[in-house]
């Protein structure tokens, strides 16, 4: 986790004002005019991600959360949050924050070996490598320990059979964290393992999957006869739960904001957003009472979700919260998001279908966006998991029925799997 104390004598306020000056003089300025482009092709995207990490690395301002043993600054998370403030406006590489910072680093940082923490963590600070996560499978992903992914030993290492699917930007990445099964006669919880696989490995093909908004950044993976070293074990064999746990923790916290590991705010490039307020502007109709109800309701919802972020994260980082606390973070992200998107394609009305004039624009965004509206309420875990982890771990609620509970995984029914 985050140093207590900072390893500096430089404040917060020094450091936001050195942080001003670096940023003015070393990177880009975004357009605050210019319409993000619609989904499409993104490889550019991720070279450039790259470029500019490596810029914030030679100017001592990358991985500010991070310790410094591993290749970060070691700050506490408001010298990250006032270098996020700062950073508004300039173009940051803001696709590697997730997965790759604040779930893929963050997991290892909790459960790695040292040497994983100091080659891996390292690497990402300083732009060289990009880390995303193969967990689900085509046969579901909210039954996580339900998977059928299997690694066999062999020898000293292992061979990963299977396939993984819906993995953001695993084409750009240069390792996964897959979670296979490793002991199909242990209950499913306890048969896992999670493994540190490089995607370039032999055996492992990546296809992509173009998405009906254009969007190409999900894909699939297939595992055939994958090798890989006993070194690629991250954490205990057959204690891939304990990983995957910490791992969906880390999820839903940087999905719903609170996680320290981020740096800048702002859309994804590979998944622009539409903006209810640009629709207001692009169609005239900031006037309309309707549309300004919607926009009141969007302020409303943004300021909750603000305070919501700074009360959860400073309680789970203070210990007053338990980590199931981050899924209330990340119900309340993809009620936002969804609210947002609704929102800005009932203000654009019939031009959410093509835009106002030759380019779609705010206007045609809203439309495109909407299309992938209920991605929100998946990435990371579904809003339903998070209901139910908030009923059964922060409520006290009744668990959920699980008549596999306990039972050796392959005695399970499973269907025509
Ligand atoms: C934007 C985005 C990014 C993603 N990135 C990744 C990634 O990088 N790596 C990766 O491995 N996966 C990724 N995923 C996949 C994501 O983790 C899964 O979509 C999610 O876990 C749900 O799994 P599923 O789609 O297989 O749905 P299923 O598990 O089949 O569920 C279908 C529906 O049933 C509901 N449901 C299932 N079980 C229960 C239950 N016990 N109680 C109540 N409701 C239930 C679910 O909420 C859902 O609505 C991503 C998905 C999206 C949309």
């Amino acid at each position: 986790m985050t140093a207590n104390a900072p390893e500096t004598a430089e404040s917060v306020e020094e450091f936001r004002a050195r942080a001003r000056s670096w940023l003015a003089a070393n990177l880009p300025r975004l357009d605050p005019d210019a319409v993000p482009p619609l989904p499409g092709d993104d490889d550019h995207l991720w070279l450039r991600a790259r470029e500019l990490q490596q810029k914030l690395h030679a100017g001592g301002f990358a991985g500010i959360c991070f310790p410094r043993e591993y290749g970060g600054l070691g700050l506490p998370r408001a010298y990250q949050d006032a270098f996020t403030e700062e950073s508004m406006g300039y173009e940051m590489p803001i696709i590697l924050n997730i997965p790759t910072f604040s779930i893929c680093c963050a997991t290892l940082l909790d459960v790695g070996t040292e040497e994983q923490k100091r080659q891996h963590i390292g690497a990402a600070i300083r732009g060289e490598e990009i880390l995303v996560q193969f967990l689900s499978e085509p046969s579901g992903g909210s039954d996580l320990a339900g998977l059928i992914t299997r690694a066999d030993r062999d020898g000293d290492g292992w061979v990963i059979n299977g396939s993984k699917t819906w993995s953001t930007s695993a084409y750009a990445a240069d390792y996964g964290l897959c979670l296979a099964r490793t002991d199909s006669d242990k209950p499913k919880h306890e048969g896992l393992t999670m493994f540190l696989v490089p995607t370039n490995a032999p055996g492992l093909t990546i296809n992509r999957i173009r998405m009906v908004d254009g969007s190409t950044e999900f894909c699939e993976e297939f595992f055939d006869n994958v090798r890989v070293d006993a070194s690629a074990v991250v954490g205990e064999v057959d204690g891939g739960w304990a990983v995957a746990s910490q791992q969906l923790f880390h999820e839903r916290n940087a999905v719903g904001g609170g996680s320290p590991y981020v740096s800048g705010r702002g859309a994804t490039p590979t998944r622009p957003k539409s903006d209810p307020f640009a629709v207001a502007l692009a169609t005239g109709r900031t006037a309309d009472p309707e549309v300004r109800t919607m926009l009141g309701e969007m302020l409303t919802l943004s300021a909750v979700r603000s305070q919501l972020r700074a009360r959860v994260s400073a309680g789970i980082a203070k210990g007053h919260l338990g980590p199931p606390a981050a899924s209330m973070l990340r119900l309340f992200h993809a009620e936002h998001s969804m609210t947002e998107d609704d929102h800005a394609l009932r203000i654009a009305g019939a031009t959410g279908g093509f835009g106002t004039g030759p380019e779609p624009g705010y206007t045609g965004l809203a439309g495109v966006s909407f299309l992938g509206r209920q991605g929100a309420g998946l990435g990371g875990g579904s809003t339903e998991m998070s209901r139910n982890i908030i009923s059964e771990r922060m409520l006290g609620m009744p668990r959920e029925l699980a008549p596999d509970r306990g039972v050796p995984f392959n005695q399970i029914k499973r269907g025509s799997r």
